[in-house]
């Protein structure tokens, strides 16, 4: 079993409700167990053109299913909550997940970077990860905190209706 770490988003639709339920999905597949979803944060759209805010969350699972096969099982959920893929990135969607660490591989294939390419630079992953294992470390060595404690506070706020869940 490995422990990976997974970013979700959406800011289309009723974005919570759309977390919980691609959390619910996951977590009905044999091969993943989620252990604990963070705190959810409403944050600005980085992206092209003026977009709804964001809902972002984090969720520590533990699976047996190689890097790949959990990636086509992410974006299968992705796909069952309406997202849409056109050719420009970054537009708003009503879900998107990354695979953010996986134990601590390192992957760079051309489907899949892991730890994700974003990791280290974007408020909305960083506090959502602090929520779920402040003492995490990177498979460079960067530890988790410091990262948490430069990251800017701007364009962010935890949804105080939505704090962290342990799974049984
Ligand atoms: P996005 O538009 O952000 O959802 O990007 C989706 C694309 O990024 C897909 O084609 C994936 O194959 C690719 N990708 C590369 N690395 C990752 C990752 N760590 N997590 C999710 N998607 C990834």
């Amino acid at each position: 079993m490995f422990d990976v770490f997974i970013g979700l988003g959406s800011n289309l639709g009723d974005s919570a409700n759309t977390l919980l339920s691609a959390i619910d999905t996951l977590n009905q597949h044999q091969q993943i167990r989620v252990k604990r979803l963070s705190q959810f944060y409403q944050s600005m759209a980085i992206g092209p053109g003026e977009q709804p805010d964001y809902v972002n969350a984090a969720a520590h699972l533990v699976t047996s299913l190689p890097p790949e096969d959990l990636l086509d099982i992410m974006q299968a959920v992705e796909n069952q909550h309406q997202r849409e893929r056109g050719p420009v990135r970054w537009t708003a969607r009503t879900l998107d997940l990354d695979l953010l660490l996986y134990a601590d591989h390192e992957i760079n294939s051309s489907r899949l970077k892991v730890p994700h390419p974003h990791i280290n630079e974007r408020n909305f992953v960083l506090l959502p990860l602090h929520d779920l294992q402040p003492s995490l470390v990177f498979p460079d060595g960067v530890c988790l905190i410091d990262l948490v404690k430069q990251t800017p506070r701007t364009g962010i706020a935890p949804l105080m209706a939505y704090p962290p869940i342990d799974y049984p």
